[in-house]
């Protein structure tokens, strides 16, 4: 009996490291083994995390609710005013689908409206209002009988959204954009997705379970996104499941005491209590707004973690020293200036005394050159590899694609066809016994300049003496793969180098290990890029842009976006449309065609022939998004351009514009609508500054795209919202910094280096 009393109180113990797999084991609302694995799943993929085992209650609980409903003080349908946000509780008088008649002739797809009538819950003053939203696709039939059983006469549910006065309907009506996020049912929850019916336990769990109800009703209550198959309403139960069976003192404290009285910051538990369920004296203004003290010490923490991360990691790197000695003598500036095509523009200039003065010094460089694209970065880059060169040591440029890596090897040879440099290309597609040969030739010292893919920081891949690596478009690459890269020289000189700038508060974070070189000119003679935004019933203007272009001797590039989702159908719609192109539109010119998928002695084969002028019109994939170098082209045309980013479209504008011609940039799009890509196609035609794009860019999609970081390994922000939350940033990392310079060796600092070290998610950020 002692020992089943443990293993029972075993097993109702949850704490944050626990597994979600494993919640089953402690009678969790409803949440059998199957269940329990879907929902490891979800989080999983939520935290970024590869393996659905790795999902802990702790990413479980940094689920956050999307908004928060105060149900304690539901509205009244006596309370709704036109324009009106509530949240009302309603009782089904009628609901059912009916098809949309009179649509446009173009519309191929039958659209359907369903539509709930409701009363008010207690039903006292007979007054009707309807909640209503749209249904098309192929299941909409299915939908709507799912619709129909799930909202059968009587059943309770509550909504949440604008309420509209509604002359065709003669009440108030609503119409929801989600109806799985905004529509919650009350008294039906054996319609309920997710039930695991092969699991004994929730067939016991009687579905009107009043204590499960309360979770519901009459609180305030988060809303979640629907997670995996999870819709809000199980999410809410499977939480406050979990936060009851949570011990506090299960839930470690990560941040000193002083810290967090001196920033006013709760502590931990009540923290993660509160940002799912708002305590009644909160106000609700400060949920909706993100400024809780739940959030606010959350998003702190947050950020403060990276924060530290980043700065020990640099505070590490100034204690190293290079063995690299480095003089730039006249030497060295005798070889660049026979080497330049052309005088440097200031900025460029500026960048390379900084890179020189870096070089020179007794700990490593470790820079970050950031220039628009077309800014001339390569050049700054040659330079730095010269006078690595010249020192006796050897220099590396990789580049995130072969095209880019290939131009670069081109470009790099004739410039140093003058010296007795040997310069080698080193990519994937490279046969393996030349690659053995290169492989051998780089250990023994022979090769002084190496071009390459991340087939340079394969295993086999040794260098005799590498002084110099430069990162080109940094931002396709991961901190992983910039630290593969200084482990091959003996703590080599490290130049990376973006198109893409980051906001200032931003870079110091992420980046705070780089210094920062900004190239802010274009070179001289350059016309400004004319874009404009057509639709569908203008390509015969297109096709006359293009014939008037090619005919004044200029090429193009028509670009079709590619997905992982769908690249087979996407590759073939490239094809087909090139077929097209070259028999049908323009059969008296040369048409050439470029994507990923070809053989590299293929995409090389083409890439040459438009470069050399012989191929007029390039009907391409994203393979040519960075880096591509062809002045003569003068014409963009981006096919679906609402289906890429903004710092995606500005990379692909930036392939023209690179001659002394007036260039222009097409974005051609179906769909004019969607608010976002309306946004940012409207952004694109008013900007070519590449800092308001990727600010731009930053507030429509957060983040992780724009730094690259999904594929850096760098945690992602799991509360904080580096736009809305700029000041807290600012704290967070005054506070690392204090904690690492004034109080290094305090306990508290410690013991914070240790909660890093026992932390795989920082472990990652500290490679930098
Ligand atoms: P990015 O910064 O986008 O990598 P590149 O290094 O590819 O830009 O340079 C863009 C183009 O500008 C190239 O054709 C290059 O030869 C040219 N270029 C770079 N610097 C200068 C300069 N100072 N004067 C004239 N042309 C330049
Ligand atoms: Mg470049």
């Amino acid at each position: 009996m002692v020992a089943y009393a443990m293993i029972r109180a075993m097993l109702s113990a949850i704490s944050l490291t626990t597994s979600v797999e494993d919640l089953h084991k402690h009678k969790i609302a409803r949440l059998g083994p199957n269940l329990a694995r879907k929902l490891a799943a979800a989080v999983a993929a939520h935290a970024n995390k590869r393996h659905s085992t790795e999902a802990t209650v702790e990413d479980l609980l940094t689920y956050l609710p999307m908004r928060y409903e105060d149900r304690s003080r539901l509205a009244k349908i006596k309370d709704l005013e036109a324009g009106i946000e509530a949240s009302l509780e309603l009782q089904v008088k009628h609901a059912g689908g009916y098809e949309v008649r009179n649509r446009q002739a173009f519309s191929k797809s039958r659209l359907f409206i369903f539509e709930v009538s409701g009363v008010d819950a207690d039903n006292k003053t007979g007054r009707q209002v309807v909640v209503w939203w749209f249904i098309s696709g192929r299941h909409a039939y299915d939908v709507i009988q799912f619709y129909t059983k799930k909202l059968s006469r009587g059943t309770r549910f509550i909504t949440f959204g604008q309420w509209e006065w509604d002359n065709k309907r003669g009440t108030y009506s609503l119409r929801l954009h989600r109806p799985a996020d905004e529509l919650e049912t009350l008294t039906t929850p054996e319609l309920d997705q997710n039930i695991d019916s092969r699991d004994p336990e929730h067939v016991e769990a009687n579905t009107s379970d009043p204590a499960l109800a309360a979770i519901h009703v009459g609180r305030r209550v988060p809303v979640y996104r629907k997670l995996g198959d999870f819709n809000s309403k199980r999410v809410r139960e499977i939480v406050h499941a979990v936060l009851s069976k949570l011990d506090d003192k299960d839930i470690v404290e990560t941040l000193p005491a002083e810290l967090r009285q001196k920033y006013r910051l709760v502590a931990r538990p009540q923290a993660l209590r509160e940002i799912h369920f708002p305590p009644a004296d909160e106000s609700m203004v400060n949920y909706e707004q993100s400024r809780s003290r739940a959030h606010l010490r959350m998003i702190f923490e947050d950020f403060f973690w990276l924060a530290f991360a980043v700065a020990l990691k640099r505070g590490e790197r100034v204690r190293e020293s290079k063995e690299l000695k480095i003089r730039i003598d006249k030497t060295v500036k005798d070889v660049i200036s026979a080497v330049l095509p052309f005088k440097l523009t200031t900025a460029q200039r500026k960048a390379t005394a900084q890179i020189f003065n870096d070089m020179k010094s007794t700990t490593p460089m470790n820079r970050l050159l950031q220039g628009d694209v077309g800014s001339g970065k390569t050049i700054v880059a040659l330079i730095a590899m010269i006078a690595a060169i010249e020192n006796g040591y050897q220099a590396a440029l990789m580049a995130p694609t072969e095209i880019l890596a290939e131009q670069h090897a081109r470009n790099i040879k004739r410039l140093l066809a003058k010296t007795p440099y040997r310069v080698e290309l080193l990519t994937g597609s490279i046969r393996a016994s030349e690659k053995r040969k290169l492989q051998a030739a780089l250990k023994a010292g022979e090769i002084n300049a190496c071009i390459g893919t991340q087939a340079l920081i394969q295993d086999a891949v040794s260098f005799a003496n590498l002084g110099l690596a430069v990162i080109d478009e940094q931002h396709r690459f991961g901190v992983m793969q910039r630290a593969e890269l200084r482990a091959r020289g003996i703590n080599p000189d490290v130049l990376v180098m973006t198109a893409t700038p980051i906001p200032r508060s931003l870079a110091m974070t992420v980046y705070g290990d780089l210094d920062v070189s900004v190239i802010d000119e274009l070179p001289p003679g350059r016309t400004p890029i004319e874009t404009m935004v057509y639709g569908d019933d203008q390509r015969q203007e297109v096709k006359q842009l293009i014939s008037r272009e090619v005919k004044a001797g200029r090429q193009v590039y028509v670009v079709y976006p590619l997905v992982e989702e769908s690249e087979k159908m996407d590759l073939r719609d490239a094809t087909r449309r090139y077929e097209y192109l070259r028999d049908t539109v323009f059969p008296k010119l040369s048409v050439g065609l470029l994507h990923g998928k070809m053989k590299a002695s293929e995409k090389e084969e083409v890439m040459k022939s438009f470069v050399t002028g012989e191929i007029k019109i390039l009907v391409t994939t994203t393979v040519i998004e960075v880096g591509v170098d062809v002045p003569n082209a003068s014409v963009m045309i981006v096919e679906h351009a609402e289906r890429f980013g903004l710092s995606q479209l500005h990379q692909l504008r930036g392939r023209v514009g690179r001659g002394a011609e007036k260039s222009y940039c097409v974005l051609l799009t179906s769909d004019k609508k969607t608010m976002v890509a309306r946004e940012r196609l409207g952004i694109m035609s008013k900007t070519n500054n590449g800092f308001i794009i990727a600010e731009k860019d930053l507030e429509l999609r957060g983040p992780g795209e724009i730094l690259g970081t999904k594929q850096s390994g760098l945690p992602e922000f799991r509360i904080g919202n580096l736009v809305r939350d700029q000041s807290i940033l600012e704290k967070a990392r005054a506070a690392a910094e204090y904690y690492l310079t004034e109080r290094s060796s305090s306990p508290q600092t410690k013991r914070m280096k240790q909660y890093l070290a026992a932390n795989a998610r920082f472990g990652l950020a500290s490679v930098g």
